[in-house]
């Protein structure tokens, strides 16, 4: 008999909320929408009474689908209530009730089989997005304004994407780099799946500045994607497979770290044990693994960088939700800013708000991501930054967004803090790009 897919819901981790609201106003969602079934204490209510049967999961479906998954409840929460875990159980419940009509199972098989966790299918598809950016068929969608014809969430995204590296270029990148002086640190080289493809030229320059500051970098084969989108999206056991194909890939060699350029990829890498609760030998795996994985400001900000160069900015930071709420990286990225000379740092008054991204949710959910945005728009434009410095490829991409919806393309631009840093390691004009 088939299990009902309630029970999939972890009912026991409702019970740790006391209900005490400490976490509505750090949560995005029950700002912009303001109800309490938008809020975190909300979500874990329906959570348990779907769990008791006394709503339905097609009524659970709609606030759940709408929580960016930032995690910001959590780092507030006063009882830890394992906001996370409990999310994550209502998308498997969900995934498992729901009937997909046979067009949309082939379209999440294609997405989530066949592209995200194939290096060769990216590839290709950057290599497409190449033609058509350097062709003149970008050019030409732009003069006829065909690309308007495209749905909003499609074409606002299509404008902002970076213009990716010839395949030539691709071809020649490097996957080992000696260190530049006495080795520190030999260090695996996670690259990413859309990090990879869209921003190939950032992970480029992150495996540089590693060297630069005495590391020996290598990105090993046989790595795919994190499985963080298919985690979020309620596929566990494929989420699994990518963690096992992960793991195996860098225990090929010993590494002291293996080091990410994505706060979104990080996070799931660090919850690698989580998905292997019920395994005990793939768990102490994982675990060995999560212990060597970090964020690419945790090891920067230990190394003796050659930072060379004046760079006279005023400067903001744009923290990622899950670097911040779930690996709990925040001063690094900071530290790493305000050591190169000539900045003038601005923080936010509200970094931890999340800017709406949150992987695919600013195109699933466009409109409620744009109010999102919004917020974090009014709190960047308030401290008058020349330049947005974000540690996530979805990050980057969203507040790219909000320069271009705010009419700031003309004095500001957002980038990743590896360009800013091999901006002024003299690596590459990383910031005027
Ligand atoms: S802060 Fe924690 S305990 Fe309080 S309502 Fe939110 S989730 Fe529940
Ligand atoms: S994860 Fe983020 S959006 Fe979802 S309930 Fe928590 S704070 Fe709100």
């Amino acid at each position: 008999m088939n299990e009902d897919p309630r029970e999939k819901l972890d009912y026991d981790a409702t019970f740790s909320c006391i209900q005490c609201g400490s976490c509505l106003p750090a949560c995005p969602t029950y700002k912009t929408m303001g109800t309490e079934t938008q809020s975190p204490r909300g979500r874990i209510n329906l959570v348990k009474m779907a769990a008791e049967g006394k709503i339905t999961l097609d009524e659970l479906k709609e606030p759940i689908d709408l929580c960016l998954g930032c995690r910001a409840c959590e780092r507030v929460c006063p009882t830890h209530v394992a906001y996370g875990r409990i999310l994550e159980s209502a998308k498997v419940a969900i995934r498992e009730h729901e009937q997909l009509s046979p067009v949309k199972k082939f379209q999440e098989d294609l997405y989530y089989n066949q592209v995200f966790p194939k290096k060769n299918v990216m590839g290709a598809g950057t290599n497409l997005l190449w033609f058509y950016q350097k062709s003149g068929l970008r050019r030409l969608a732009e003069k006829t304004r065909l690309h308007h014809l495209l749905p909003e969430c499609i074409s606002t995204f299509e404008e902002i994407l970076p213009s990716v590296t010839s395949p030539v270029r691709r071809h020649r990148r490097p996957s080992r780099i000696a260190p530049k002086h006495t080795p520190r640190f030999k260090v695996g080289f996670f690259t990413g799946c859309i990090m990879d493809a869209l921003f190939d030229r950032i992970n480029d320059l992150g495996m540089r500045l590693l060297a630069a500051g005495g590391c020996t970098v290598a990105a090993v084969g046989g790595q795919t994607c994190c499985g963080a989108l298919h985690n979020h999206g309620g596929r566990t056991q494929q989420a699994r497979e990518l963690a096992k194909q992960n793991i195996k890939a860098f225990e090929t060699e010993s590494f002291d770290y293996v080091v990410n350029t994505a706060g979104g990829c990080g996070a799931m890498l660090h919850e690698y044990p989580e998905l292997f609760a019920d395994d005990p030998s793939w768990k102490a795996r994982a675990e060995a693994f999560a212990a060597r994985s970090i964020d690419i400001s945790e090891l920067l900000a230990r190394l003796d960088l050659p930072l060379q160069k004046e760079i006279r900015r005023r400067v903001t930071y744009q923290p990622s939700c899950h670097l911040t709420n779930v690996q709990k990286v925040v001063d690094e990225p900071k530290q790493l800013i305000r050591s190169v000379r000539g900045i003038d740092f601005r923080e936010l008054d509200n970094p931890d708000f999340c800017c709406g991204s949150a992987g695919i949710y600013n195109v699933v959910h466009f409109d409620e991501s744009m109010k999102i945005l919004d917020v974090k728009m009014a709190d960047v434009k308030a401290h008058d930054p020349e330049i947005i410095v974000t540690t996530n490829p979805g990050c980057l991409l969203q507040m790219k967004a909000g320069i271009e919806r705010e009419g700031l393309q003309d004095h500001v631009r957002a980038i990743h803090l590896i360009e800013l840093l091999a901006e002024a390691c003299g690596l590459e004009d990383g910031v005027k790009k």
